[in-house]
């Protein structure tokens, strides 16, 4: 039997990437197309359909060759109808995107928050592999969380759920958050939210650090406290403490009450490997219940940007060939 594709898309603010992957997970083409954000983002579908016709003409395929295309979105995602609830960095609000998208490439779409497919990803084909318990959180921009329990992702009654980087953290004079909320993990654990420690840090002491160097020329970045930190930098190592802590804290919170076999840190904070992680896991193991404790892995994430066109292609999989009532 001629063997199909799925599709993966996975829909960021500034690009798109795709890929067409086997039945097993394996990448066979990749590519990615620039984010038309014009219009509030109504173009996006149409780009991403005409972008898959595109390539299938240059691979000389048609869209037979396509089983069906799994998407991830960066908000909240309606599982019913695969609608975005809304996605400040795109300009949707209550948008379409399964109904838009099916329309345009006469194919199958699934939809689902981009970290969910992250997290499903990496349970695939990466770091997680095997894993059917599984905490994933991504250390970027933002802080994105994916948790399978069972093999299956935690959506909640809304599409709210696993949304680990808006866990409160800080509950008293919390940084302002995204989502409108203070204090969110997200204000302290993400690229954004580490700079934002240090430079608070740079001003209420007095102590030399070479992160004032960067913040007089403004252009400090969580890399350099990570760099500044294994150097020995006194006050770096005291930020990265705090993030350590309160990232600490939270895993071992949702270990508690989930056992997952596996957490998974992704996202380009966890370049930082063992600078972040060692402490990390110190904080980890103070606070996660023993048996927990017994049963957990805590490793990095190894598929990188991929990890989201492999969850899509998982999803895509999934929905229409494990469930045939889509077919
Ligand atoms: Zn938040």
């Amino acid at each position: 039997m001629e063997e199909r594709w799925l599709v993966g898309v996975d829909i960021g603010g500034t690009t798109i990437k795709m890929a067409f992957i086997s039945l097993q997970g394996d990448i066979i083409y990749s590519w990615e197309i620039y984010t038309d954000i014009s219009n509030k983002g109504i173009h996006i579908p149409e780009s991403i359909a005409r972008s898959i016709d595109q390539k299938l003409e240059e691979l000389n395929q048609t869209n037979n060759q396509l089983v069906a295309i799994g998407v991830g979105a960066p908000g909240p995602v309606n599982e019913e109808d695969g609608s975005v609830e809304v996605a400040v960095n795109l300009g949707w609000e209550r948008f379409q995107l399964q109904t838009i998208l099916e329309r345009e490439t006469s194919l199958p779409v699934v939809v689902d928050n981009d970290a969910n497919l992250a997290a499903i990803g990496e349970m695939w084909k990466g770091a997680g592999k095997g894993a059917k318990n599984l905490i994933c959180v991504t250390l970027g921009t933002g802080v994105g969380g994916g948790i399978i329990v069972n093999g299956e992702v935690v959506h909640g009654v809304n599409g709210g759920g696993g949304e680990i980087g808006h866990m409160t953290s800080v509950p008293k004079n919390g940084a302002p958050c995204n989502c409108g909320k203070l204090g969110c993990l997200e204000t302290v654990a993400s690229a954004t939210g580490i700079v934002r420690l240090a430079k608070e840090e740079l001003v209420s002491s007095n102590e030399s650090s070479c992160l004032r160097d960067y913040e007089v020329h403004q252009t400090l970045s969580a890399k350099h406290i990570f760099d500044a930190a294994k150097e020995g930098d006194v006050l770096a190592n005291r930020v990265v403490e705090q993030v350590a802590f309160q990232l600490g804290l939270s895993l071992s919170n949702l270990a508690n009450v989930l056992n997952p076999e596996t957490i998974v840190i992704g996202g380009g904070v966890s370049k930082a490997y063992d600078t972040l992680l060692r402490p990390l896991k110190d904080i980890f193991l103070q606070f996660a219940f023993p048996r927990v404790v017994q049963g957990v892995e805590i490793v990095t994430a190894t598929l990188g940007n991929n990890a989201g066109v492999i969850g899509g292609a998982w999803l895509a999989k999934e929905k229409m060939i494990n469930k045939p009532v889509f077919q």
